[in-house]
């Protein structure tokens, strides 16, 4: 069912989608040969905007989605991924921000502070492992920086966040952060505003392809990626999933989707990776090597290097095959498995 029937059952209402023209510089895809010019909604493209509720809840997308919340006194963000989110805002409200919530601390989820006015006087939340990975590792860990430049940190966190159900009221609005253990990440933060009946989820679950000029994923990834090296897995994708579909929500705003999804959307992007890994998974208990299973299911036809660009990308088998192996030789020390 699409959104627009859903959302009429609630208060909240999907009025519509605006692209906005005319917005500041965004942010510059990595460098290579002539490009087309970004499409309205991409990366570097125009921001698109979508209503949740006029005059109190929005999301725009340029590659990476920004929720956008009218508070109070001011204006509270969730993620902070593409440059000049303060003029999409100024459109709609002369209240300023105030407020930035990150589900997690990509690049394309967080980098737009630098663009964003007194981002160094701004309450920034995230959870406690967002925090220490900015403080640690931070972004030039993904790639060598010289293939991958990228910025200076940008104003870290300063409100953590550790638990699940965290419930809080910020500027008027009500809000329930929830945290069920790794999925695109470690340290995903999920966003549930119980008046509009919408969640933001950060890139625990999208659909949209990020990578269109690459030779894109192999299909049985269904263009989702989890970060290794930020903890995450699709192991913890398939429960935080299971969790979302249990909140009072008639839809949810992902990272990395054109559209609000619904219950059976995320479902169903759900239910097919997990279709794959179990498959990969009993062709590793059969004694499949690695290269073996991406052979058998024709992700050896996706080089790695090209794909992603400047982040580190691993594929479905990868997971499948270590997370089994892994549990194989912890169960067989424990001289539970023969
Ligand atoms: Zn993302």
């Amino acid at each position: 069912m699409r959104l627009s029937k859903q959302l009429a059952t609630v208060t909240a209402v999907m009025l519509g989608t605006v692209a906005l023209m005319g917005q500041g510089q965004a942010q510059a895809p990595a460098a290579g040969p002539a490009r087309a010019q970004p499409a309205p909604g991409g990366f570097g493209g125009t921001p698109i905007l979508h209503t949740v509720k006029e005059g109190k809840l929005y999301w725009a997308i340029a590659g990476a989605v920004v929720g956008i919340i009218i508070g109070d006194h001011g204006v509270i963000l969730i993620d902070d991924g593409f440059a000049h989110v303060d003029d999409v805002v100024k459109k709609l409200t002369d209240k300023p921000i105030t407020t930035v919530i990150e589900t997690h601390d990509d690049t394309d989820h967080i980098n737009g502070l630098y663009t964003t006015p007194n981002a160094d006087k701004l309450k920034i939340i995230a959870m406690e492992d967002n925090w220490k990975q900015q403080w640690t590792t931070f972004k030039w860990t993904e790639k060598p920086k010289a293939a991958c430049p990228q910025s200076p940190m940008p104003p870290a966190p300063n409100v953590i966040v550790r638990q699940d159900k965290v419930a809080t009221t910020i500027d008027g609005v009500k809000m329930v952060f929830h945290h069920y253990g790794p999925s695109h990440t470690g340290h995903d933060l999920i966003i549930e505003l119980p008046d509009y009946k919408v969640a933001f989820v950060g890139d625990v679950v999208f659909n949209n392809d990020l990578f269109p000029d690459h030779p894109g994923l192999p299909p049985q990834d269904h263009n989702m990626f989890w970060k290794s090296e930020k903890r995450g897995t699709p192991l913890g994708m398939f429960h935080n999933v299971d969790e979302l579909l249990k909140l009072n929500v008639v839809g949810y705003v992902s990272g990395h989707s054109s559209h609000l999804m619904s219950k059976a959307d995320i479902k169903r992007v759900r239910d097919d990776v997990k279709t794959d890994y179990d498959k990969e998974a009993k062709m590793t208990r059969s004694g499949m090597s690695l290269d073996d299973i991406r052979k058998a299911v024709g992700e050896d036809k996706y080089p790695p290097g090209p794909r992603g660009g400047c982040i580190a990308y691993v594929d479905l088998p990868w997971y499948a095959y270590n997370e089994t192996k892994r549990d194989m030789e912890e169960l067989k020390n424990n001289g539970t498995v023969k």
